[in-house]
This record gives structure tokens, C-alpha cells and sequence, in this order.
């Protein structure tokens, strides 16, 4: 397992599609054996869909305060 990514702006662009449901078959097929042996990646995956299911959650019920966003963000850069 990699502890650094050498490809993680590319790396977070897919993870972006992908979540945004853009990504084509084999942009998946991709990105997915990438985060087999990619450990920054899979934590920001995870990062990123945390982000978007609360973006998505304060849109819809307006629930989450935007601090909480604000500090998943500064984690998601700290990996960079
Ligand atoms: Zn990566």
C-alpha cells in the first residue's frame, strides 16, 4: 500500500466524475484499481463523497451547518 499518491490531482478529478456520476466505464475501471494501492486516495474518496452526501443533505433539509462542510474540506486538503 502506497502512502503517497504521485497522480493525485488526476487522482481526485476521477474521484469528482465519479461521484458527480459523469465518470465513463473505463475512467471506473480505472480509478478503481487505483485505489487498491492507493491509501491518500481511497481516504479521499471517501473525503469527497462525505462532502457531497452533506452538500447534498444541507440542500435538501438544510441541516448541516456550515462549519461541519468547512472542516471536512480543510481535511480533505491536508492531504495534498
Ligand atoms: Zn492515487
Amino acid at each position: 500500500m502506497k502512502e503517497h499518491c504521485s497522480h493525485q490531482a488526476d487522482c481526485l478529478k476521477m474521484i469528482q466524475l465519479i461521484l458527480d456520476g459523469e465518470a465513463t466505464e473505463q475512467q471506473l475501471a480505472r480509478l478503481k484499481a487505483n485505489l487498491v494501492s492507493c491509501q491518500p486516495c481511497i481516504q479521499m474518496y471517501h473525503l469527497e463523497k462525505e462532502v457531497k452526501e452533506l452538500l447534498t443533505k444541507r440542500m435538501e433539509k438544510k441541516c448541516c451547518p456550515d462549519q461541519l462542510v468547512e472542516r471536512i474540506k480543510t481535511k480533505i486538503l491536508t492531504f495534498s
